[in-house]
């Protein structure tokens, strides 16, 4: 894996909510944490990286990307003409972006190839390690389904144009959810509403019926994968919530009955402020969308602000690749302005995403026995969070003990 090094002399924040009071030394050997102590005696071929004044903490994990879109709005004319794996090749740089923002893991919900994910596992490409949907699933005329345009669009399996397979009744919705897990997907993606960017569909709109969504969480829970639906307005929020996905992925619209039933049931709010916040700008986005987004905008501060207020559980996510890649943790500083203490906002990013990930065992923490993704920065979260977004003040990124990108 990697020969052993020593980070001395940092400040430490875990992951968990806890923060040396003086430095540490740590011990990374064989890719894992096997050492957190104030003074580790130096050794032979023990490679030395100097911490003083600067602060160590997990890799970042981002719940919620799409590693081949863009982070601009989509052409579907341009895109027509591209074939699938142009997009692959452009991924492998939104991929080394995101490292180097400090996200050495993510959730990948929605485009992205199981080869991508075993690139990063083998070594071959830099880039965060895949938890991937590999694709979302949604409903005819439904949110991801961008076959509507340009009067194209009768094949319901244009290649290369959408993230989405469509599915519609609960027979399609299952057989949909088991050619994914046979495909590899770690999670299943759905439409619990329509979005932003679809031509035809509107937030507010369903998206999957109560059927077709407790159809496909019954057969992603069989199969051991968890659910994450995309749910932006409030009825297919709590439709999304009754059919028992894992997780609610925007969740815009979210009221006072939806933040009760998640709190009880434990499900997770990933609220996607980096998108959800981003202004609707730019002579590429389509008057449908601008509108559709302003509409959201108005109300999704004060709603996420509740959800965090009563405790719903909170994982980092951020849309990148609706947005620009790169900036991933412009999300902490969101998550703060919503309410919560920098330090609650690096426990979403870090240890409550790996827990949403199912990878806590490995990574998500600064604990002995840990796999040693990690980032060094100068910049102290606690007094300053938002600088931590700046990709040049992440000054290294560890992925299994190997130092993936320094500054
Ligand atoms: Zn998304």
């Amino acid at each position: 894996m990697s020969s052993a090094l020593i980070v001395r002399g940092v400040t430490v924040l875990d992951g968990k909510g806890g923060r040396s009071s003086s430095p540490r030394d740590v011990l990374i050997e064989e890719g894992r944490i096997t050492a957190v102590r104030p003074r580790i005696s130096p050794a032979e071929d023990v490679r030395e990286i100097d911490g003083t004044r600067r602060f160590l903490l997990p890799g970042f994990i981002d719940a919620h990307v799409h590693l081949r879109l863009p982070g601009t709005p989509i052409n579907p004319a341009t895109s027509l003409h591209e074939p699938p794996t142009l997009r692959l090749y452009r991924a492998t740089k939104n991929m080394r972006a995101t490292l180097r923002a400090g996200v050495t893991y993510v959730r990948d919900l929605g485009g992205i190839d199981y080869g991508a994910k075993m690139a990063v596992d083998y070594g071959e490409i830099l880039g965060p390690r895949i938890v991937p949907a590999l694709q979302a699933i949604g409903p005819t005329g439904g949110h991801t389904d961008y076959r509507t345009l340009g009067g194209f669009a009768q094949d319901r399996d244009t290649p290369g144009l959408s993230i989405s397979p469509l599915a519609d009744g609960p027979t399609e919705a299952v057989l949909r959810t088991r050619e994914l897990h046979r495909a590899g997907a770690g999670v299943i993606k759905v439409m619990g509403t329509g979005g932003v960017w679809s031509p035809r569909d509107s937030p507010e709109h369903d998206g999957f019926s109560p059927e077709e969504l407790s159809a496909i969480v019954k057969e992603a829970t069989n199969r051991g994968l968890p659910v994450a639906s995309h749910a932006q307005g409030i009825n297919g929020i709590k439709n999304s919530i009754r059919a028992g996905v894992t997780s609610i992925e925007h969740g815009y619209s979210i009221d006072d009955e939806a933040i009760e039933l998640m709190r009880s049931g434990g499900v997770w709010l990933v609220p996607t402020l980096l998108t959800g916040m981003t202004p609707p700008t730019g002579a590429d986005v389509p008057d449908y969308a601008r509108a559709k987004k302003v509409r959201l905008q108005q109300s999704l501060r004060n709603n996420i602000s509740r959800a965090i207020e009563a405790g719903v559980k909170i994982a980092m996510g951020t849309d990148s690749g609706v947005v620009p890649h790169g900036r991933n943790l412009l999300e902490l500083a969101h998550l703060v302005e919503c309410g919560m203490t920098p330090m609650q906002a690096i426990v979403a990013g870090t240890s409550h995403a790996a827990e949403l990930l199912g990878i806590d065992e490995t990574v998500g923490s600064v604990e002995v026995g840990k796999d040693a993704d990690l980032v060094i920065t100068d910049v102290d979260p606690e007094h300053d969070v938002k600088a931590l977004s700046d990709p040049r003040r992440i000054k290294i990124v560890m992925q299994r003990g190997r130092v993936v990108h320094a500054n």
